[in-house]
C-alpha cells in the first residue's frame, strides 16, 4: 500500500477490493490502519450486506472516513437493492454482463441511490462496449469506471480494442475483426453451458 502510494503520488486515486474475504473485525482494523494512504474507497470488503452495514456503522462511530463500495453484494444477492436499503455501501459497482444488460443497469442506477462505478467482467471488446454504453448514458459518473481491462487480455476479438488513451475510452462502435476463429474449445463450451444451466436451475 505505502509503495503503490508513493508510486501514485499524492493525486493518484487508491482502491482496495478484498473480494469478500474479510471478517467485520479484520476489515474494520484494516480499513482504520490503510486510511492513511488516502483510499478512494474499499470494495467489498466483507462478503454479506448484514456485514458491510455493520462495517459502515463500525468505521463511522470511530470516524474513519473511508468508503464503502458493494459489487458481489449486487450481483449475488437476488435483491441488488437490498445493499441502499442496509445503507451497506456508499458506491454502488455496476457489471452489465452479470447484472442482465444496459438497460436493467440504468434502472438500476436510478433506483439505488448510489454512486454507481461501472466496471467489467474482463470482457473482450464487445463486452467492454456495453459497459461504455452504461457510463455513457449515465446522468453523472462519480467516479472513474473499471472499464480499462482489455489491456490484460492476450487477445481480443475486435479490430481497434478499446484500451484507454491517458485514462479515456472514447464512446464508439467496434467491428470484429475478420478471418479469425471465434469458437471456443469444446470443454469451454461446456463448462459455461453447465454454468449456465446451474443458475438458471
Ligand atoms: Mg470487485
Amino acid at each position: 500500500m505505502e509503495a503503490v502510494r508513493d508510486a501514485l503520488g499524492a493525486a493518484g486515486k487508491l482502491r482496495l477490493d478484498a473480494n469478500g474475504s474479510w471478517s467485520v473485525d479484520e476489515a474494520f482494523a484494516r480499513i482504520k490502519a490503510y486510511a492513511k494512504y488516502d483510499l478512494e474507497y474499499v470494495e467489498q470488503p466483507c462478503a454479506s450486506i448484514d456485514e458491510l452495514a455493520e462495517l459502515r456503522r463500525k468505521l463511522a462511530r470511530a470516524g474513519v472516513n473511508v468508503r464503502i463500495a458493494a459489487d458481489e453484494s449486487i450481483r449475488h444477492s437476488g435483491d441488488p437493492l437490498r445493499v441502499s436499503r442496509a445503507e451497506a455501501a456508499d458506491i454502488a459497482v455496476l457489471k452489465v454482463q452479470p447484472l442482465g444488460g444496459v438497460r436493467r443497469c440504468l434502472e438500476l442506477a436510478e433506483q439505488i441511490g448510489l454512486s454507481v462505478v461501472v466496471s467489467s467482467a474482463l470482457e473482450t471488446s464487445v463486452g467492454i462496449r456495453m459497459g461504455l454504453a452504461l457510463a455513457a448514458a449515465l446522468p453523472t459518473l462519480d467516479f472513474a469506471c473499471g472499464l480499462n481491462t482489455v489491456a490484460l487480455l492476450s487477445h481480443d476479438v475486435v479490430t481497434t480494442p478499446l484500451v484507454a488513451e491517458h485514462g479515456q475510452l472514447t464512446l464508439r462502435e467496434v467491428e470484429l475483426a475478420p478471418g479469425a476463429d471465434w469458437a471456443a474449445d469444446a470443454d469451454t463450451v461446456t463448462r459455461w453451458q453447465q454454468r449456465r444451466d446451474r443458475l438458471s436451475a
